[in-house]
């Protein structure tokens, strides 16, 4: 598909501009769960919003443009989005997972899926060493985070997806981090793309919503057969929030991408951080590979500090982000992985992958940008005056 305008102007100049009924510059919500035929023999377009909606229909146009895929679709959540997804699978097939992929999805996938008798491996995503290792005869879907959450590892999309097509297994990717903004996995070689469009899509948290779009039609029928039978469907006004959080998409990662480079880099040479995770730092292990697929390296980071004491220290003197689990919102984010996001893995198996008591990821947000490092260093200095006055009494 060749597109005549650029992204950021497509955010707002597209097939939805105005309502060519009336008009109107903002998309209608449409209410009605059923629509009048008029044909006995010959249905119209519309019959059952389960089935479809005029409304959602935008919002799934929509994310299949900026995707450059060949259809969209629209759930009620990111999880009912991934959900649904992996319904195209059987009893007797396997996935490949990145393995620290989103908590939820580790759930669905382990407790849910494997009562249906789909089978999985998780594999260190960015070694393809390890993912030809964890594949099987029966493996039918590649499933990537990437960067990954919360430790920002980045996955060669190119290469999986090259790997995935050898053995006739798919590729679906979460790109809930980065958004069509700043990636396009679909155009990288994926088969399915899906979002958590309560994150960045949306942008204001105040909606929960899915979206997944696929490469072909033949996907395209099977996704549509399972959305309408499942019925896990985007509600009309939370689609119209998802539309109306899009057309700014482009400036809120713009503005936040660039805060999350100054904050990563003035943190990485703080005393009291052991390590910044952040592709968009020169010295994070897939930087190159972030750069080659990525348009950016988005405006979610980790980082970790020396130990427990000092996290909990930190978190009670930081004044700016909300401390919450989510992300990609206009205010910044500060989350505790460990007891937030990735509470659903076991202790082991996370500290294992290094997500650990002492690391915590922020969603950088539109506030000045000098308001929030101010913000950490005396947050974190705070932390270093008690440590020296105790050091001085004893
Ligand atoms: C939040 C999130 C999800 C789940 O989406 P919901 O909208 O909360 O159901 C999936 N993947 C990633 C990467 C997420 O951040």
């Amino acid at each position: 598909m060749t597109h005549f305008y650029s992204f950021e102007t497509r955010l707002l100049h597209n097939k939805h501009k105005f309502d060519p009924s009336t008009g109107a510059v903002s998309v209608p919500i449409q209410h009605a769960t059923t629509f009048h035929q008029s044909n006995s023999q010959r249905y119209g377009k519309y019959d059952y919003s389960r089935s479809l909606n005029p409304t959602r229909e935008t919002v799934e146009q929509a994310i299949a443009d900026l995707e450059e895929g060949c259809r969209g679709f629209a759930f009620s959540s990111g999880m009912a989005a991934i959900s649904t997804a992996f319904l195209l699978l059987s009893a007797g097939d396997h996935v490949v997972l990145s393995q620290d992929v989103y908590g939820g999805t580790y759930r669905l996938v382990t407790e849910v899926l494997s009562r249906l008798g789909i089978e999985y491996s998780f594999a260190d995503m960015t070694n393809l060493e390890a993912v030809i290792i964890a594949t099987k005869h029966n493996t039918r879907v590649f499933y990537i985070e990437t960067p990954s959450n919360p430790l920002l590892k980045v996955t060669d999309i190119k290469a999986i997806s090259h790997l995935a097509k050898k053995l006739g297994a798919l590729t679906f990717v979460d790109n809930t981090f980065l958004t069509p903004a700043r990636q396009k996995p679909l155009l990288l070689g994926a088969d399915l793309v899906i979002h958590s469009a309560t994150k960045f899509l949306s942008g204001h948290s105040d909606v929960l919503a899915g979206l997944a779009v696929v490469k072909n039609e033949e996907l395209a029928e099977k996704l549509y057969f399972l959305q309408n039978t499942i019925g896990a469907v985007l509600g009309v006004q939370d689609a119209w929030l998802v539309l109306r959080g899009l057309k700014t998409l482009s400036v809120r990662m713009k503005q936040s991408e660039a805060s999350a480079k100054n904050i990563a880099a003035s943190l990485q040479s703080h005393p009291l951080i052991k390590k910044v995770h952040y592709p968009g730092l020169s010295n994070h292990p897939q930087y190159h590979l972030q750069r080659r697929q990525a348009s950016g390296p988005g405006a979610v980071l980790s980082f970790e500090l020396k130990d427990e004491e000092a996290i909990h220290a930190f978190i009670s003197k930081v004044k700016i982000p909300v401390f919450a689990v989510s992300l990609g919102a206009v205010e910044s984010i500060l989350s505790y992985p460990a007891n937030m996001s990735h509470a659903s893995l076991p202790e082991k198996e996370r500290e294992k992958l290094g997500i650990n008591r002492r690391l915590l990821r922020l969603s950088v947000g539109l506030e000045d940008v000098d308001d929030l490092m101010n913000d950490f260093s005396f947050a974190l200095e705070n932390r270093h005056y008690q440590i020296n006055r105790r050091g001085e009494e004893q």
